[in-house]
């Protein structure tokens, strides 16, 4: 089977995580330090904030921008289930935002449309690795006094024009295993802002700004430092397995059906998380069919979050036509660097058998 993921872990990540061990400075040392710098650096921002997962990310870059209860946070809710359970962490509560069919990614002129007086940020997903509308949606955020947090957990050095994100608003990524680069589990909040990186510093610590001084109630969010010097090695790799995951992607745009690539807006460099096609046909079916060819492709994600089980009990419905289709259509297929050249010629003569036979 060609699985839809599978994490590079090479020689330096072995040999980093071995020294670290052998140097007794395990959690949040030198390495963390190391990390965040090259991550801002990465980014092109003043400050990175290094924490223990990409939800914890979302979480603290919420609760610095002062999101409580009785706010209003407006997001997308064809997503990881995160991207809208960190809003709830804070006591605020999601507002669902419909999507543009072809990216996937917020309409803007909806989010505008449900800006009240209890909104206190937008938070935007840069779905599969493809950014956001971030230009128009800056300006909404700045024109209405609001935060722009980006949810750019699968968008690791994806540019929107020559920016990169996560230097449009407060950038959250994740270095979960299938993401485009890894340190296991962790996740980093990227700003141009020191206060509010000084204030994520102190939420991820226990409310701690001078050793055992705690002046706000906080959490233990740290990263460790076998998991900061895994993530610098990948760091160091991350640009070329982009190159590989966009020219995998480039081939299938080449050999697949018309109609069904992913479309990416002019301007929006797309890093391809996922490759996502959408299916003529019954999806559920291509799966099999695929799945028989000995490829893995994915459903991301089968339900809207205001579709799941606990979001139905908060009393969310069905109303977001563009987000609830995109749930019975796309497909994600193995598009990440250590596909062979061979593997991903068979995945794309898999996916034309099965469209054929749908
Ligand atoms: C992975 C992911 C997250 C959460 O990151 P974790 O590191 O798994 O906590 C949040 N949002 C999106 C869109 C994701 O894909």
């Amino acid at each position: 089977m060609i699985p839809i993921a599978r994490p590079l872990i090479g020689a330096e990540e072995k040999a980093a995580v071995m020294s670290v061990l052998e140097s007794g400075q395990l959690a949040q040392g030198n390495c963390v330090a190391e990390f965040e710098r090259r991550f801002a650096e990465l980014c092109g921002v003043s400050d990175a904030v290094a924490v223990s997962s990409g939800t914890t990310a979302l979480h603290v870059a919420l609760l610095a921008h002062g999101l409580g209860p009785g706010d209003e946070v407006i997001t997308v809710p064809f997503t990881f289930i995160a991207s809208a359970n960190s809003v709830l962490f804070t006591g605020a509560r999601p507002v669902f935002t419909d999507i543009d069919p072809a990216t996937y990614t917020m309409d803007v002129d909806h989010a505008a449309s449900l800006i009240t007086p209890r909104t206190k940020a937008i938070l935007p997903v840069h779905l599969y690795g493809q950014p956001a509308d971030l230009g128009p949606l800056l300006e909404l955020a700045q024109h209405h006094g609001l935060a722009l947090i980006e949810d750019a957990a699968q968008a690791h050095a994806a540019r929107y024009g020559k920016r990169m994100v996560g230097s449009f608003g407060t950038g959250c990524f994740s270095f979960y295993p299938t993401k485009n680069m890894t340190s296991g589990e962790g996740g980093m909040v990227t700003t141009d802002d020191p206060e509010l990186a000084a204030r994520m510093r102190m939420l991820r610590q226990h409310g701690m700004n001078k050793q055992y001084y705690h002046e706000i109630l906080g959490f233990n969010f740290r990263l460790t430092d076998l998991q900061a010097t895994v993530g610098l090695a990948q760091i160091d790799k991350l640009s070329a397995w982009t190159t590989v995951r966009q020219a995998n992607a480039a081939y299938y745009d080449a050999h697949l059906p018309a109609g069904v690539a992913p479309v990416v807006r002019p301007g929006r460099t797309h890093v391809y998380h996922q490759y996502t096609i959408r299916v003529p046909g019954d999806r559920d079916r291509a799966v099999e069919l695929l799945a028989e060819r000995g490829v893995q492709a994915r459903i991301y994600y089968p339900l809207c979050i205001h579709q799941q089980p606990f979001y139905r009990q908060l009393g969310y419905r069905d109303y977001l036509p563009h987000a609830e289709g995109a749930t019975e259509v796309v497909l994600s297929l193995p598009v990440h660097p250590s596909l062979t050249e061979e593997e991903r010629a068979h995945v794309a003569c898999a996916v034309n058998e099965a469209i054929k036979l749908l």
